[in-house]
């Protein structure tokens, strides 16, 4: 029997979790246990102890366990392995993200006391976009508040966006580090990054993932200026402007779906609502793909992934079609193709390549823990 990681993602109300040999790739178990804290499932422990008990016979050959920690803060940004002071380091980094990093952490105490034998390994969602440069990272505030504070932009998904371009290079058979690339992570979150040479220069998410592309919840840019007045004049109070932000905004605040598969539903039956969510969501994609083609120069590739991205072939026709002045020519039947498997959907003489790649973030954590070890 080959090694096997076991990867874990701790969310505040759900802990998703895989198995992985990271030498073939293959991944052998995955699930996800919902619901924590709604009656069923009490709590984190309760949820591991469901996670083991569905991987049974799997956990025999997991070597070591990745866990997915979404903000690494100005500090940790290597895969790390986990120790107290670690993890006393992450625990002070709750403020900077507060809805992600203390479950994160919860996740991995639990883990620690149930598997104890085995090297726990942090991976961190910010790592990929640590070098980012400093005209992409500063944000054009007072200066000293910023570096007091540690507000820069971090950029998060950052797993994704490395593995899913090293991928489109190999899928190219092209050196990575001769391509600049644009990656358009869209899942529930969503994110873009432009790379040169396997190095991003620029990524669409800031000091928290609520920055950049219109997301299934989350609103993306607003102009500061919204937080203010909502605060001052609507006088709601601080959390209920970042419960907003986060969870009723998006296509689900504008269109009442989360879904695109939902989405599309309503705007066949005449939705004028969903029509405007999913206007404003291309509107939001078509001006970051135009941003990053000017920040890089030259595009050789964009590259589609995550639930939408992979899946939904209207979303990438309308955030790219017209662009021919860009040097971007859709094949409209290779677009329209459904497809598992990393793809091509640009024309043959388009000057900028066009693909669809499945990301894989548990395989990359897996990776990254075995060399840590
Ligand atoms: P997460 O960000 O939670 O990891 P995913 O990357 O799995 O999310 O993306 C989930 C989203 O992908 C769904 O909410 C849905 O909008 C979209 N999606 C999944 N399958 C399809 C499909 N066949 N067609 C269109 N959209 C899809």
């Amino acid at each position: 029997m080959s090694r096997t990681i076991l990867v874990l993602n701790s969310g505040s109300s759900s802990v998703k979790y895989a198995v992985v040999e990271p030498d073939s790739g293959a991944m052998l178990v995955d699930g996800i246990v919902e619901r924590i804290g709604e009656g069923e499932v009490a709590d984190h422990t309760e949820a591991m102890r469901i996670v083991f008990d569905e991987l049974g016979d799997d956990m025999a050959a997991v070597i070591a366990v990745g866990h997915r920690v979404v903000h690494g803060g100005p500090d940790l940004y290597q895969p790390t392995l986990v120790d107290d002071e670690m993890l006393s380091k992450l625990d002070e980094l709750a403020p900077l993200a507060p809805l992600h990093n203390p479950p994160a952490v919860l996740g991995i105490n639990v883990a620690r006391k149930a598997l104890p034998d085995l090297p726990h390994v942090a991976v961190f969602d910010t790592a990929f976009f640590h070098d980012l440069p400093a005209a992409a990272a500063t944000y054009a505030i007072e200066r000293d508040l910023a570096a007091q504070w540690h507000i820069r932009r971090y950029g998060f998904h950052g797993t994704s966006h490395q593995y899913v371009s090293e991928q489109a290079a190999a899928f190219l058979d092209r050196p990575l580090g001769s391509l600049n690339q644009i990656v358009l992570h869209l899942g529930n979150g969503a994110s873009a990054s432009a790379i040169v040479g396997g190095r991003p220069v620029d990524t669409s998410m800031g000091l928290t993932p609520m920055e950049g592309l219109v997301m299934g919840t989350r609103s993306g840019d607003v102009d500061p200026g919204v937080l203010v007045y909502l605060w001052r004049t609507a006088e709601m109070s601080v959390e209920d402007i970042e419960t907003m932000l986060n969870r009723r905004s998006g296509v689900l605040g504008l269109g009442g779906e989360i879904d695109f598969r939902l989405l599309h539903k309503r705007i066949e039956s005449g939705d004028e609502a969903a029509q405007l969510a999913y206007d404003v969501y291309i509107h939001r994609l078509r001006k970051y793909i135009g941003a990053y083609m000017a920040v890089l120069g030259n595009t050789d590739v964009i590259t589609f992934t995550a639930g939408v991205g992979e899946n939904d072939a209207a979303v990438r026709r309308d955030a790219l079609t017209g662009l021919t002045g860009l040097g971007i020519e859709l094949d409209e039947h290779l677009n329209a193709s459904p497809g598992k498997a990393a793809r091509r959907i640009s024309a043959d003489n388009s000057p900028t390549t066009v693909l669809v790649i499945p990301t894989n973030e548990e395989l990359a954590i897996a990776r990254a823990c075995v060399e840590v070890l």
